[in-house]
């Protein structure tokens, strides 16, 4: 079949087999993994991907998407990721089994919400080890659970915290462990142990496969290594798992030499902070049909490494193909790999349809 135009192609088989490899990998450790489904605006294929590879649980960062993963049929424990926002208490309730929380303010609406619809809604308090983004910091989690343990409507089913978000700060055995004592702590003042300990994300996979995860962690919550097999916070490759999974395949719309210096008085362009530009005399330039309304120019990286992405505003972006061995014409495609970011984007570009593939790509 041929594909005209600007697609987004996902190949499911490599996805089904990235989480298979993350699932068996942390079974050994026996940690069970959660899959993330913000990073494709949580696509119904992309998630049957996941779960044949043996994922249960699913958790997303936005109530849009689990409610459109609850109108897709999907019936698995879902978490939501992002501190619910007050407004939505009922609606979270409604629509999830679990939630990460750290505002008091917050569990309390879940808590009214509950009992009003006759729930019982699960709680991970979020533990802040460094990285700055939510959480309480350790010293305050005790003052914390013993608020939230009188409520009726939410368990707290444990404790989690996440890394690599804010502050970049990684995922170690110390910070793990320093979690795992906050846990040992709250035990004593639940009189029950914590049935979650939820150590962090795909940079966490680095610490369980080097062997040196805490036992107590129980859980990790992975969108990133199964979707790309990378790694962000470690900027890096994950060796054991496949990368070619989304290809951004762009239509080439104009293609022409023009001189790198532009020409006339400069103002600010519309969509980016000016460049710098260097004098490099006239190369051959290819605008392809995708622009900011689908994805960031540092969200892609162009598959031939001779290609270089000089800028985009809305609609247009624009590639040096100067350096390229194979000769193109108006209409060939470009392809594009995406980091996470540029998947996040692209997924939730309207304009953008995707193709679903098993093994071809
Ligand atoms: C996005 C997110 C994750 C998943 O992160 P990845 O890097 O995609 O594995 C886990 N936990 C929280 C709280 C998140 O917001």
């Amino acid at each position: 079949m041929t594909v005209h135009g600007t697609h987004l192609f996902v190949d499911l088989r490599r996805i089904t087999e990235n989480t298979r490899r993350i699932v068996e990998m942390c079974a050994q450790h026996e940690i069970e993994v959660i899959g993330v489904t913000k990073g494709f605006s949580a696509e119904p294929n992309i998630v049957s991907a996941m779960l044949a590879g043996g994922i249960t649980k699913l958790a997303d960062a936005r109530l849009e998407n689990v409610l459109r993963l609850r109108r897709h049929g999907f019936t698995q424990h879902i978490t939501l990721l992002r501190i619910p926002m007050l407004s939505q208490a009922e609606d979270v309730v409604a629509a999830c089994e679990c939630s990460l929380n750290s505002e008091i303010e917050v569990i309390s609406a879940l808590s009214e919400a509950a009992l009003k619809q006759g729930r019982c809604h699960d709680v991970i308090l979020m533990i802040d080890v460094g990285d700055l983004r939510e959480g309480v910091f350790p010293e305050e989690a005790a003052e914390m659970l013993r608020t939230v343990l009188p409520m009726k409507g939410v368990h707290v089913a444990g404790i989690g915290t996440n890394m690599g978000c804010y502050g970049g700060i990684l995922p170690t055995k110390q910070n793990l462990s320093l979690l795992c004592e906050i846990a040992e702590d709250l035990e004593k003042i639940a009189g029950e142990p914590m049935e979650v300990i939820s150590g962090g994300g795909t940079s966490s996979l680095m610490v369980v496969a080097a062997g040196e995860m805490p036992e107590a962690v129980n859980q990790i919550r992975v969108g990133e290594g199964i979707l790309l097999g990378t790694d962000a916070t470690f900027a890096r490759p994950i060796p054991w798992l496949n990368q070619n999974t989304f290809i951004l395949r762009a239509e080439i719309v104009e293609l022409k030499s023009k001189p790198t210096v532009p020409i006339g008085e400069r103002g600010a362009p519309a969509f980016a902070e000016a460049p710098i530009i260097e004098d490099h005399g006239t190369r051959l330039r290819a605008i392809v049909a995708l622009g900011q309304q689908d994805v960031s120019p540092s969200g892609v990286i162009p598959s031939d490494p001779a290609i270089k992405i000089l800028g985009a505003s809305s609609d247009h972006m624009i590639l040096d193909i100067e350096d390229c061995d194979r000769t193109y014409v108006v209409g060939d495609m470009i392809d594009l790999h995406l980091n996470y970011e540029g998947l996040l984007l692209a997924c939730s570009s309207a304009y953008i349809p995707h193709m679903y593939l098993r093994g071809q790509l």
